[in-house]
């Protein structure tokens, strides 16, 4: 791939120029393909004739494809029609706190590659394009992808954030400078070159496992990401809930103790000040100081959330005491938040869960504990959910993609 950000932004892309009858068989061919003419005739209460006329320029395009045939219903076997795989990519990007990763997805909104990187404290808002204008470029040619077959972006960043201007605000923690009123669209576009769609991080993963995920079947959801902070995304009737400040982190920051800890945003008490990476690192180090024994063997200011989640799996007493704390906290929060929000599927994820089986099955029963029967049975809770790791980039792949349909 050439460096063709350094020529234009190209705002053109197959999927704008349709028109709206036209994005929407696109959406539920992409939602239920692989599917026949008979099926599509059938949600879409057409006729033949109509069908065709709106599947040929689609066909044509190469958007959709003939995959295969299906079973035989009693006549002919039908033709199988699904989004082409192949032909078309979007950039999938997740700018967090440590880490930023980039994903390759095709229209079928499948991760095809994927490259992560940490953010040191040399990451600024401009390392941090250009590392990722480089990653998409070695992604793509890995895969062979050639220029005009990346057709846009999509970006899942940390809040407080202004997603109509592209704006980050001015999240907190990150270790580079320069974090702050950052036009990240505008810079993202120049080095792709193609447009990107900005929002927060775990309203674009909700997204992505509401439409293409574990929650297809349900219209209320919530997503969890833990890790340095707590990052929310619900939706409510199948639409994203936003918060009003554009910020993700309003869970994190309710208060569970009145007389509670410390918080990073000048509070006392809040879910965060106990369950974040960063509050259980501190309470592991305040418990060796205290004298008292584990099996990490490391000097203070180097031990990390990871040796602690390691060694709570092989039994570590003070380490099994602090995450058990810890997701305590968390399960409360989470019992007040699926009482008022009533989500039917709770995603938790996160490097916190991913590294912690302790911490989520007691979160998860703390959470069940609280609530009442009825309420009880209405939540199924899932560990990272359909996408995993790349939820993230994958939900910000799919903003970019639900943005074009409009
Ligand atoms: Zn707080």
């Amino acid at each position: 791939m050439s460096q063709k950000g350094l020529e234009q932004v190209v705002t053109d892309n197959p999927l704008i120029q349709l028109d709206p009858e036209k994005k929407h068989l696109f959406q539920v061919i992409q939602r239920r393909g692989p599917i026949a003419r008979a099926d599509l005739l059938s949600l879409l209460q057409t006729n033949v004739a109509t069908l065709s006329r709106m599947m040929r320029p689609l066909l044509e395009a190469r958007l959709i494809a003939e995959v295969g045939i299906g079973e035989s219903t009693g006549g002919r076997k039908p033709v199988l029609y699904d989004i082409n795989p192949r032909d078309f990519y979007v950039a999938g990007l997740d700018i967090s706190r440590p880490y930023t990763q980039v994903v390759l997805a095709n229209l079928k909104m499948e991760p095809m590659a994927r490259e992560q990187f940490e953010m040191d404290e040399s990451c600024t808002p401009e390392k941090t394009t250009r590392l990722i204008g480089e990653a998409v470029r070695r992604l793509a040619g890995q895969l062979g992808i050639a220029d005009e077959q990346l057709i846009g972006a999509g970006l899942g960043t940390a809040g407080p954030l202004d997603p109509e201007r592209g704006l980050m605000l001015h999240p907190r923690n990150f270790k580079a400078p320069g974090w702050t009123e950052v036009p990240i669209q505008t810079m993202l576009e120049q080095v792709l070159g193609v447009t990107v769609a900005v929002d927060l991080g775990a309203a674009a993963a909700v997204l992505a496992e509401n439409l293409f995920g574990l929650g297809r079947d349900h219209r209320n959801m919530a997503f969890f990401h833990c890790s340095g902070g707590i990052r929310t995304g619900a939706t409510a009737a199948g639409r994203i809930v936003r918060g009003i400040r554009g910020a993700e982190d309003a869970f994190g920051h309710m208060v569970i103790a009145v007389d509670g800890e410390p918080c990073s945003c000048g509070n006392f008490g809040c879910i965060e000040a106990y369950a974040s990476i960063i509050a259980i690192v501190k309470k592991f180090v305040a418990g060796l100081k205290l004298g008292r024994t584990s099996m990490v063997v490391k000097p203070l200011t180097a031990i990390r959330y990871t040796d602690i989640c390691n060694v709570a799996a092989k039994g570590d007493a003070l380490a099994r005491e602090v995450l058990s704390n810890a997701a305590c906290y968390f399960g409360t929060g989470l019992a007040n938040y699926i009482k008022l929000l009533n989500p039917s599927l709770v995603i938790l994820s996160g490097p916190l869960v991913s590294h912690s089986e302790l911490f989520y099955t007691t979160a998860v029963r703390v959470a069940l504990e609280k609530l009442n029967l009825d309420e009880r049975q209405k939540v199924v809770f899932s560990k990272g959910g359909y996408f995993g790791d790349k939820a993230i980039a994958m939900g910000a792949a799919t903003l970019w993609v639900e943005r074009q349909l409009g």
